[in-house]
């Protein structure tokens, strides 16, 4: 533990993250696998990850905003930068003077872009993406067909994403394959893009044709498989390890935490963890009148939350544990025994929300880029 006596501590393995894009890579050698780092690479950190992603072979990154470019420009000066959430009115210039590409997801932006273009006789260049059923960003399928009839410019690369493709089962994915693989043939000369994660690895199980000549994956790197239930060959990325705060005996029929909502049904010993919702363990992870919630593991050995999350700090049963920890020592919230989305599973939500919310009261350090070495120690 350092002076500043941080609650917890996360450990981000940048070679674990090397190693997920490799494997994704070689699912389908035909299509170039991209790395996608928006909201600081799922909250691990972009300037640690992009030069570790570089390295491994990556060149072509993709973020949400345009200062989340400028963070992967500084880390990775060759690289080619996509900005997903478009072009905002007025922006062209910023995005030209970085060298990133906006990914154009309306007719408003294509004109605006085209028209900047003409204007200042900017080469740099853009993506378009087609709606094929997401209904969120993209040009519907007759925009995309009127505006690929006379392209105001070359496309660098056409995208769309798959809405669906963490369940393997829903027919959408087959129809946005389709009409995906349709539209992009107006554009013979862009390298086509769909697959996110999910797309990546179904594509590899499958056969499904959706690697296109780009793959964009993200929550993969980081270790979390976006389809439930069907194992996927990827190494954890993240460990998180809470300090013991103390160590108590209560009871049986002791309530424990805010509301009283669990009590012990047993003589109990509760180890008190240094961590809490504020930290991005979310609350729902609690357990409550008996229902469980998660767990975390200490030598090995699994250990149920008990009552509420508070703020700051979490209580575990460690009755059963013959070496129980002692205050000062610490507890796995997350690494090898218990995932990024076995902790997703018992809060209710996903992997890349468990992700994006950890937060910054952690002492961060990245580790295991090739030679081990720290890149930033806050421990
Ligand atoms: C976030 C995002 C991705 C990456 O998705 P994952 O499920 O994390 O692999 C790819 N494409 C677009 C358009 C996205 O918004």
């Amino acid at each position: 533990m350092s002076a500043s006596f941080p609650g917890a501590r996360l450990t981000i393995d940048l070679g674990a993250i090397a190693r997920n894009w490799r494997t994704l890579a070689a699912l389908d050698p035909s299509s170039e696998c991209a790395a996608v780092v928006k909201a600081d690479a799922y909250g691990l950190g972009a300037a640690e990850v992009v030069p570790a992603l570089r390295a491994a072979g990556a060149r072509t990154f993709f973020v949400a905003h345009l200062s989340e470019a400028r963070v992967v420009r500084a880390a990775a000066p060759d690289a080619v930068i996509y900005v997903l959430n478009g072009l905002p009115p007025g922006a062209a210039d910023a995005f030209a003077a970085l060298d990133a590409r906006p990914v154009l997801g309306s007719t408003e932006e294509v004109l605006e872009w085209a028209a900047f273009r003409a204007a200042t006789g900017a080469a740099t260049e853009a993506a378009l993406h087609l709606d094929t059923g997401m209904t969120r960003l993209g040009l519907t399928p007759d925009e995309a067909r009127a505006v690929l009839s006379r392209p105001p410019f070359r496309p660098a690369l056409v995208m769309s994403h798959l809405a669906c493709a963490d369940e393997p089962d829903r027919p959408e994915t087959e129809r946005q394959r389709a009409l995906f693989a349709e539209l992009s043939a107006l554009a013979p000369d862009a390298p086509a893009s769909l697959a996110n994660s999910a797309g990546t690895l179904l594509g590899a199980t499958s056969g499904g044709g959706l690697g296109f000549a780009l793959r964009r994956p993200g929550v993969a790197l980081y270790g979390s498989n976006p389809i439930v239930g069907r194992p996927a060959p990827l190494s954890p990325v993240v460990t998180l390890e809470a300090h013991v705060v103390q160590v108590r005996e209560a009871e049986g029929g002791t309530a424990v935490g805010y509301g009283g909502a669990e009590r012990l049904t047993r003589r109990s010993r509760l180890a008190i963890l240094s961590l809490g919702y504020a930290d991005g363990v979310f609350r729902a992870a609690g357990s409550a009148d008996g229902a469980p919630g998660a767990v975390a593991a200490f030598n090995g050995a699994f250990c149920a939350y008990v009552g509420r999350i508070s703020m700051d700090l979490i209580a575990i049963d460690v009755t059963a544990l013959p070496d129980p920890p002692r205050r000062g020592e610490v507890v796995e919230i997350l690494g090898p025994r218990v995932t990024v989305d076995d902790l997703a599973r018992a809060s209710g939500t996903i992997g890349y929300e468990v992700l994006t919310a950890l937060g910054p009261r952690f002492a961060r350090r990245h580790v295991g880029c090739g030679d081990g070495a720290l890149f930033r120690s806050g421990i």
